[in-house]
Parts: C-alpha cells; sequence; structure tokens
C-alpha cells in the first residue's frame, strides 16, 4: 500500500471512530493547496539541469501550516501529500498551534555540490516564497536538507519581503535557530519510549539493543513481508510512516506494541515550535529550558493519547490519529465554512 493509501486508511478509520459528518471528512482529507514547480539551476560544469519541487499545504484549521523539506530521488506527489497530511495530525497530537504541511525536491543531494545545492534551494524559494511565510506556511529540515538549508531559504525570502528569521525553523543558531533543536526528534524519541515503558511497569534499563525497535529512516520499512519476523516487543516509530497497513495488523495479532509516528517523532516539529515561538519574541532560551518543555510537551501528549485509546476501546495508532483528527476538526468547525 503506497503512504497515501495507508495515511488516508488511518484517517478514515478515526473518523468512523469519531462519528465525523461525511463531509467534513472529505474536507479534512482533500489538501489546502498543492505547488508543484519547475526548478532549473546551472550545474557547475556549465549545463543545465532541471528538477521538480513540491510544497503540499495540507490544513491549516489550527494556523500556520508547519512541515519539512525533504531532498530525495523518492520524492513524488503522494508521497508529499501524505507526509503533508501526517504532519495535520502530528502537529494537532502535539496541541501546538499549527496545521501541516511537507515539501521536498526530486533530486539525489548528494550528486549535488555544495553551490549547486545552494542555487537549487534559492530557485525553489523564488518559486513559492509568495506562498510562506510566518503566519501561512513555516518549512523546516526533513531528509537531505538541514540548518544550511534553511539559511538559504530564509536569506532569498527575506530579498522579498524583509528579514523574517521565524519563516523557517530548524536554523543554524547564528541566525535564531533553537539550542536542542538539532537533537529535538531523537529526544523526543527517547521521552516517548520512556513514557511508553512507565505505562508497562518497565523501564529502558535493562531492555536488551532488540527489546525496542526503532525504524527511523525511510517509510514501508515494516510490511507484510517481514512483520512477522519482527521479535521485538514495542516498536517506535521515528520515521514516518514506517509501518503500513498490512504489518500492523499482523503485529497487533502478535502483541507487539507500535508507538506511532504522528506522536513518537512529533519532537522535532514541537522544537521547532520553541524557535519560532522564541523568534517572534525575540527571546534566546537555554537548552535546558527547551529540554524541558519538550519533555512536557511529549508526557501530555502520550497522556492524551492514551485517553482516546480508552475512550475508543482502540490501539495507540487510532488513539494518536483520533486525538489529532478530533482537535482539527473542532478547530475547523469553530471556523465555519460561510463566506
Ligand atoms: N521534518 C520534521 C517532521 O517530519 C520536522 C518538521 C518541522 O519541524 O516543521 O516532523
Amino acid at each position: 500500500m503506497n503512504a497515501l493509501a495507508a495515511t488516508n486508511r488511518n484517517f478514515k478509520l478515526a473518523a468512523r471512530l469519531l462519528g465525523l459528518d461525511s463531509k467534513l471528512e472529505q474536507s479534512l482529507l482533500i489538501p489546502f493547496r498543492e505547488i508543484k514547480v519547475e526548478c532549473t539551476i546551472p550545474k557547475d560544469d556549465g549545463s543545465l539541469a532541471s528538477f521538480v519541487g513540491f510544497r503540499v499545504q495540507h490544513d491549516n484549521a489550527r494556523c500556520p501550516m508547519k512541515g519539512g523539506i525533504r531532498y530525495h530521488p523518492e520524492v513524488e506527489p503522494d508521497e508529499v501529500n501524505a507526509l503533508a497530511q501526517l504532519m495535520t495530525w502530528k502537529t494537532a497530537v502535539a496541541n501546538i498551534p499549527y496545521g501541516g504541511a511537507k515539501g521536498g525536491i526530486g533530486c539525489n543531494p548528494s550528486d549535488l555540490s555544495i553551490s549547486e545545492l545552494e542555487r537549487l534551494t534559492r530557485v525553489f524559494t523564488q518559486k513559492i516564497h509568495d506562498l510562506i511565510g510566518v503566519h501561512t506556511d513555516v518549512p523546516a529540515p526533513d531528509m537531505g536538507t538541514g540548518p544550511q538549508t534553511m539559511a538559504w531559504i530564509l536569506d532569498e525570502y527575506s530579498k522579498f519581503h524583509g528579514y523574517s528569521p521565524a519563516v523557517v525553523t530548524g536554523k543554524p543558531i547564528d541566525l535564531g535557530g533553537s539550542l536542542g533543536r538539532d537533537a529535538a526528534t531523537g529526544r523526543g524519541v527517547l521521552f516517548a519510549t520512556e513514557a511508553l515503558l512507565k505505562d508497562h511497569g518497565q523501564s529502558i534499563a535493562g531492555q536488551k539493543e532488540c527489546d525496542i525497535l526503532i525504524p527511523a529512516a525511510l517509510g514501508g520499512v515494516i510490511n507484510k513481508e517481514n512483520a512477522r519476523d519482527i521479535k521485538a516487543k514495542f516498536i517506535i516509530e521515528a520515521a514516518n510512516h514506517p509501518t503500513d497497513p498490512e504489518a500492523d495488523e499482523i503485529l497487533g495479532k502478535k502483541g507487539v506494541v507500535v508507538l506511532p509516528d504522528i506522536y513518537s517523532n512529533s519532537g522535532g516539529v514541537t522544537v521547532s515550535y520553541l524557535e519560532w515561538v522564541q523568534n517572534i519574541q525575540g527571546f534566546m532560551w537555554d537548552e535546558e529550558k527547551v529540554k524541558a518543555e519538550l519533555k512536557t510537551y511529549m508526557n501530555r501528549g502520550f497522556k492524551d493519547v492514551k485517553e482516546m485509546c480508552k475512550t475508543h476501546n482502540c490501539d495507540l495508532r487510532m488513539g494518536a490519529f483520533s486525538l489529532g483528527v478530533n482537535r482539527v476538526a473542532r478547530a475547523t468547525l469553530l471556523r465555519g465554512w460561510e463566506a
């Protein structure tokens, strides 16, 4: 099952669990805006190279859309759509005031020199600068991108709109990045793992490296071909959509507990939010404060997910999806549709 089909399926199951009206369900599913742009750059040897860039803005009911920009050969519309939608539910699960978006360029960054990557990032920014913004859509790093990419986006964006550091997060510290942002996704996974084990009356100490399996890069890596062979008791999804729905079913029957991506890896976007807050207020917090805030968000998120599991008698994935979908549905209804 491709990433979009799997994400849509999980969303629809959650919508049914919540008893959402079918029109509302439909409107939550369809992306707010899908952008596809051509990015042509001169290579270092003088030849031209063309790439396709995407930004999918999935939902803005809870305000600025938020999500990373990925540079990877497998970037294609369905994948970006799925990842954008996952960001909508993820930011809602974390309960930070954001919607969801995701972007990317179909390229292999390791085949490009630093100056080619800079030109590509600047051309991409020129094509989308009118559609992103501090209170509209705030990009961040993802696979194949990092703080330097964000610095180029910020610089290019500022040529059109004036200097606005909060237009991207995951920036270098020297440009207003937050201490603790680099480590945030991994640290969030650790806090999530601790919360799950505590809930099972256990702790990390004493676990043996495959009691806990942590897929942490690409999607779709746990599937019906390999799910039966997994011996771990717990799977913590640090990657986005690493487990496809067929594997989920097999793991559920085996009693393997899967802590879903939209909760487990929300530490990255949570500290992006803390970076954005610091930029807007002109503060620079120390790392201990960022770490303590992140821990509070991760613990509260776990408690909220478990509450939904209890209410709907469902597993952690459906607990997280129904929590996120419910928060976005409530915001959508409160804002209303009337023109
Ligand atoms: N790319 C990360 C994610 O998938 C972080 C997004 C962000 O910080 O906006 O959650």
